[in-house]
């Protein structure tokens, strides 16, 4: 007998081609997904401790105490004048 029961229909491949595109783009999702979030937690602790170097420590042009910030401004904590930081030292914002 010359019977052909297992031939697909056009219908049946594009169901299933739009599982194996479906399944494919899952796929694609969960790895790009997984790689940012491997990028994040390796780059996360590298950009805070780049952000960390470039604080500086001193002494408040407006009140004299002993402070720490962030360039390019940042406030004292004391007596609450903005502080600019140029040349590695820090100079007063009236
Ligand atoms: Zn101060």
């Amino acid at each position: 007998m010359a019977g052909n029961p297992a031939k697909k229909t056009p219908v049946q491949s594009f169901i299933k081609g739009i599982f194996a595109a479906t399944f494919l783009s899952a796929v694609f999702l969960s790895v790009g997904s997984f790689l940012l979030a491997v990028i994040t937690i390796v780059l996360g602790p590298v950009a805070s401790l780049t952000l960390a170097t470039q604080s500086y420590r001193g002494l408040c042009p407006h009140c004299g105490n002993d402070v720490c910030g962030h360039a390019p401004v940042f406030q004292c904590h004391l007596c609450k004048n903005k502080i600019s930081v140029r040349d590695n030292s820090f100079h007063r914002i009236v």
